[in-house]
């Protein structure tokens, strides 16, 4: 069992002896500065010259500067910029500013674990990763809650580093709910294997197969749409409730049946053995690196596959039909103008 840590195993003074810099101010960035400020903790927000969230932060009354600023003046700097850019901006802006003692803290692993990053001696590196979207964690924190986090030490240089880190997880409301240990290896690797292989990538795909095999058969994409993705939600719902059990139960017998003699058959050793090449290429960076090479390069695989899958027909339905819910049309907006 992972050992979990709550308020009172976190110092928040240590936090509040020490200057931070938030660079970044989108999902994760605003809900950390935000919080971290209303935990009596001396903010800085780096942003890069021109950023739109500029104007964001400064009406919260957050003080931004830039990017080289804001890791000259702290002694604490967490990284909230994508993961793609972040190598670029620690080198240019952060390393040159980096004093021994100082620490360098991520929400995600990924340029640690794949060496993006290399982190100079005297440094400590650590990670809090909040388990949820920004405005969640956000949201939380405000109605006195939290949202449970990760927290792991890569290098601890000046002996504190867990205990900062315990600190920080405590600033943005995160040992309210409850905080697990973890390593930058294992929170890599699972994240990347969880969203590539069910969430994100296995979940989007299996839409997109159920969609195509009603369809090809001659029934409605209206119907299809409906059967194979608008009542995802209702199902993960009860999933995120009450696990498996509380979603097997709520269903008809009939369902559940179906679920026990067909979801083998569509999940089989096949789809096991897949996934556990997708693990191997996680594990041995081969993902990492085709996911930078193309960054790098522009993203020109990037931004083919994005353009194929927004041409899958489910989309057009989709769009048509989510016309009829009238409290989804708020959130369609927000997709559209690209804020999500
Ligand atoms: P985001 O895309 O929402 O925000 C990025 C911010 O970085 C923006 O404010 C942007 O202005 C700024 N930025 C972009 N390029 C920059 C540059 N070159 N220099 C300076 N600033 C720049 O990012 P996010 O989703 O909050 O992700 C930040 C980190 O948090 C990532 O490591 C991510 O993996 C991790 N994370 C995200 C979530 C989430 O819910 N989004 C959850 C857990 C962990
Ligand atoms: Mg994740
Ligand atoms: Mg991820
Ligand atoms: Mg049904
Ligand atoms: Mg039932
Ligand atoms: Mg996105």
């Amino acid at each position: 069992m992972a050992k979990k840590y709550y308020d009172d195993d976190a110092d928040l003074s240590l936090l509040q002896n020490r200057k931070v810099a938030v660079i970044g101010y989108g999902s994760q960035g605003h809900a950390h500065s935000l919080s971290l400020r209303d935990s009596g903790v001396d903010v800085r927000i780096g942003l890069a010259e021109g950023s739109k969230s500029k104007v964001k932060a400064e009406a919260e009354g957050l003080r931004v500067v830039t990017v080289a600023e804001a890791a000259q003046e702290a002694d604490l700097i967490m990284i909230l910029v994508p993961d793609q850019y972040q190598a670029q901006v620690f080198s240019e802006s952060i390393e040159p500013h980096l004093e021994e003692g100082n620490a360098i803290f991520f929400a995600h692993g990924f340029n640690i674990r794949y060496e993006f990053i290399k982190a100079p001696a005297g440094i400590d590196v650590a990670m809090v990763a909040p388990k949820g979207p920004g405005h969640v964690v956000r949201r939380e924190f405000e109605a006195g809650r939290g949202v449970p986090a990760l927290v792991a030490v890569e290098k601890d240089e000046s002996g504190q580093a867990k205990d900062l880190a315990l600190a920080y997880a405590k600033g943005v409301g995160g040992t309210r709910a409850g905080v697990i240990e973890t390593t930058f290896t294992e929170e890599t690797e699972t994240d990347l294997f969880g969203e590539q292989a069910v969430l994100c990538g296995g979940a989007s795909h299996l839409v997109q197969a159920g969609f195509e095999v009603l369809t090809e058969a001659g029934y409605q994409p209206e119907i299809a749409y409906f059967e194979v993705l608008h009542e995802l939600k209702l199902i993960v719902d009860l999933m995120v409730e009450g696990g498996l059990a509380k979603q097997r139960w709520s269903i008809s017998d009939t369902a559940e049946f179906g679920d026990y003699v067909s979801g083998p058959r569509v999940i089989d050793a096949r789809v096991k053995e897949n996934m556990q090449e997708v693990l191997k290429e996680v594990q041995d960076g081969t993902f990492a690196k085709r996911f930078m090479d193309d960054q790098a390069a522009g993203a020109p695989e990037f931004k083919k596959l994005r353009e194929q899958e927004e041409a899958h027909p489910i989309e057009k339905t989709g769009r048509e039909l989510r016309g009829m819910f009238s409290w989804l049309a708020e959130s369609d907006d927000d997709y559209t103008e690209g804020t999500a």
